[in-house]
């Protein structure tokens, strides 16, 4: 399907963006890897009268570490964080996310913010940020905000970005010693949404027990959810079998699936509590216990 004519424009500056968006208020939408937002004006769902091309805006490229951070540049594409060699050595839950976003050729195109702008519960890079405590910063007419990532989404396709924001950064507390990460997804076929998923980072001292724990799980709920409930109880006691398997159980509670093509919320809640414990045992053993 051909998608509604619109107004194609392309600000070489963020200066020049926001004064675009503010100029067409509700009628603009940025463009970036394009791979949500054209599906859906092809599908009518989103009729924007003026597209914002970000893509030539230079210095939104960049991954790098600093200030205790990684630093995700606002124009970085999936595969370019999945070919990154230090994301590899510190963020395995970052590679295995990107592993389950779509294909090769969107992941070429599509970037991690927008990703996270889309506000799609159904993405996978929104729970992984959560886990890992992410914060997202977003420029607009009053400059910039660093807006953590617990509150950034709001329901469904809904964050707390203005119309007139840019998300220019994300930034991820690098992990202190004994971390370790993993995302587990079930999907119906390869490059499908999420039947459901969760992302698990904890941190350990030396007896195991858990210092830090994040649990942030997709597509069981009008927004990503953090599993706060699992993440307190594990906190301050030792990883094993057991409390991993209380945790989980807590974040299958915690998970507001509904009934849908991917199957019955009863169904999608099991799968919440497998695929917990097998994202904590795995992000135990990167933990390198
Ligand atoms: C076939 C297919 C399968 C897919 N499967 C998956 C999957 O399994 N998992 C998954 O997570 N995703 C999946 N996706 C979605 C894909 O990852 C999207 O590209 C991503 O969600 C949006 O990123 P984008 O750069 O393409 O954004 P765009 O499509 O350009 O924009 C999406 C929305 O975000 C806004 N936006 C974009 N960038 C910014 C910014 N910097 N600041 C403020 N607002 C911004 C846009 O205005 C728009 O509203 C799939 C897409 C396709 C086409």
């Amino acid at each position: 399907m051909i998608p509604p004519a619109f107004e194609y424009l392309r600000p070489s500056s963020i200066p020049e963006a926001i004064s675009l968006l503010q100029q067409y208020g509700d009628d603009a939408k940025i463009l970036s890897g394009g791979q949500s937002l054209i599906p859906m004006m092809k599908l009518r769902l989103a009729r924007p009268a003026y597209l914002i091309d970000i893509n030539r805006i230079a210095g939104l490229s960049y991954i790098k570490e600093e200030e205790g951070h990684l630093k995700i540049g606002g124009l970085i594409r999936e595969a370019e964080l999945e070919e990154s060699p230090m994301v590899h050595a510190k963020f395995p839950i970052l590679i295995d996310t990107e592993h389950v976003i779509a294909d090769p050729q969107v992941r070429n195109l599509a970037t991690v913010a927008g990703n996270l702008a889309h506000g799609d519960p159904a993405n996978d890079h929104p729970a992984t940020m959560l886990s890992l405590g992410a914060k997202v910063v977003a420029v607009g007419p009053n400059g910039q905000r660093v807006i953590p990532i617990e509150e950034f989404f709001v329901s469904v396709f809904t964050t707390v970005l203005e119309p007139d924001e840019i998300v220019t950064e994300i930034r991820i507390p690098l992990p202190p010693p004994w971390s370790g990460g993993a995302y587990f997804k079930l999907e119906r076929k390869v490059g499908d949404f999420a039947t459901a998923a969760v992302a698990a980072q904890v941190t350990v001292d030396d007896k195991g027990i858990a210092q830090k724990v994040g649990i942030g799980l997709t597509n069981v709920g009008p927004t990503p959810i953090r599993a706060t409930r699992a993440e307190d109880f594990l906190r301050g006691k030792k990883l094993d079998q057991p409390s991993m398997t209380e945790a989980s159980q807590l974040a299958a509670q915690e998970s507001q699936p509904s009934t849908d093509l991917r199957g019955p919320a009863e169904y999608k809640r099991a799968l919440v509590k497998e695929l917990a414990t097998r994202a904590l045992r795995h992000a135990l053993e990167r933990a390198g216990t």
